[in-house]
């Protein structure tokens, strides 16, 4: 396959055009969210321009084209992870999906609709120790609401999930495993058809938050084998406002809505509703319509590039930011685990120099990376530290972009007097 020419690539996002405090923009900060090119613009200006109009039940022609391009726009994002249209439940991002999945479960726990996944006291929700905060605040809620029991696969010192640990923790009582594909701190894929293969079998529902691995890597989710998963538009190169729900079909069609109102009944009275099948049944209310259609350009994009070459091209990145920052004293990498397969993506402490302290520097040299717990705390916490520094690429990084990165790195130590 040919390789990626990300510098050709640039010229698609304008923004890494600008200049940052003098210096020409080193974008570093894709994880926490990515930028767009213009064909994503593009397609939600031209929906805006052209086909504006509330989808489904319009009787006039804008409403029919509005209504086209919003459920081709869900065929074309269903298919980029696998999957038919409707698998695919529009929520506004990721964080939305883990709740919308969480409180539908609560919802079956009162008795709201299918039973299939209600909780009794003592059953266990197991997440990990790596979780973004998004995929471990909506399941602690949903135990104290249920009396279900939370429980955690802990992380190794390599940033590696203990899987044989998991193999003790997941068990009978194992009701939902929710775990995610790509820790946005570690940047290690997790081994999630073995954390799947656990979960099934003990008949647990299995749910993944694929933020980081998306935009990164090819994803099959019916191959895999996972019951639910989510992603967030505006990390994959999409509009902000629109993420994905993606779910086996008997899965979806055994939970019950977390919002209700408009768009997702068949017939209202008065005192009680009957709901439409999935995906309408999640979509209570007027969607992200133009953001939907933008995020369908932007997997488009994507595929267009290729994601097995976006992988080896943003893994070769991240394997040459490590091997430099190894080599700076007074630098630690975090998950610098030996033999896993990696996104483009290193978090590190420097020591003597506060994260936030160090990130302003790289700023003042144009550099644009992440400090702080990254929404991570409990992983930051097991390391030892409150905060870290993350450098995150993508696609559109260069070779070069990455050489001044790890320069300017050597430069805070020094900088701040902690040491060369
Ligand atoms: N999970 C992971 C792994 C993430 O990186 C993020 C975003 N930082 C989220 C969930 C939440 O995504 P959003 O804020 O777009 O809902």
């Amino acid at each position: 396959a040919p390789r990626l020419d990300a510098a050709r690539l640039r010229a698609d996002f304008p923004i890494l055009g600008v200049d940052v405090n003098g210096h020409p923009l080193v974008y570093l900060d894709s994880a926490a969210t990515s930028q767009k090119p213009t064909a994503v613009l593009d397609a939600e200006r031209d929906f805006l321009t052209h086909a504006n109009a509330a989808v489904h039940r319009g009787a006039h022609t804008l409403a029919g084209e509005a209504t086209d391009l919003f459920e081709d726009a869900r065929a074309t994002v269903a298919g980029f992870v696998g999957a038919a249209p409707e698998q695919l439940v529009w929520t506004s991002g990721a964080t939305m999906g883990l709740n919308l999945i969480a409180y539908s479960i609560g919802n079956a726990t009162l008795g709201r609709g299918p039973s299939r996944f209600a909780l009794q006291p003592g059953d266990e929700i197991v997440t990990t120790a790596i979780e973004h905060h998004a995929n471990l605040i909506p399941w602690q809620e949903l135990a104290a609401r249920t009396g279900a029991v939370l429980r955690h696969i802990p992380v190794r010192d390599d940033g590696t999930l203990d899987l044989e640990a998991a193999a003790e923790i997941i068990g009978e009582r194992t009701r939902i495993v929710a775990f995610t594909h790509v820790s946005n701190v570690l940047g290690i894929v997790n081994p999630v058809a073995e954390i799947i293969a656990l979960a099934q079998a003990h008949g647990a529902l299995t749910v993944m938050d694929a933020c980081q691995s998306a935009p990164h890597l090819p994803l099959d989710l019916p191959t895999l084998g996972v019951d639910l998963a989510v992603f967030s538009g505006h990390k994959m190169l999409g509009p902000y406002g629109v993420g994905g729900l993606y779910g086996r079909a008997d899965v979806l069609e055994a939970l019950p809505p977390f919002l209700t109102g408009g768009s997702m009944i068949t017939t209202v009275s008065l005192d009680s509703a009957e709901y439409l099948p999935p995906p309408q049944r999640f979509e209570a209310g007027t969607q992200p319509i133009g953001p939907a259609i933008g995020l369908a350009a932007a997997v488009q994009y994507l595929d267009g590039v290729g994601l097995e070459q976006i992988h080896a091209h943003e893994s070769a990145l991240a394997d040459r930011m490590a091997d430099a920052l190894r080599d700076i004293p007074g630098i630690r990498l975090l998950g610098d685990a030996a033999g896993v397969e990696r996104v483009g993506l290193w978090s590190f402490d420097v020591d003597g120099v506060h994260a936030h302290d160090a990130g302003q520097y790289l700023d003042s040299l144009g550099i644009a990376v992440r400090v702080g717990h990254h929404c991570a705390a409990p992983l930051h916490r097991r390391f030892g530290i409150t905060a870290s520094v993350r450098a995150s690429a993508a696609l559109y990084n260069t070779e070069d972009d990455i050489e001044q990165f790890i320069d300017a790195v050597r430069g805070i130590r020094p900088y701040f007097g902690a040491g060369s």
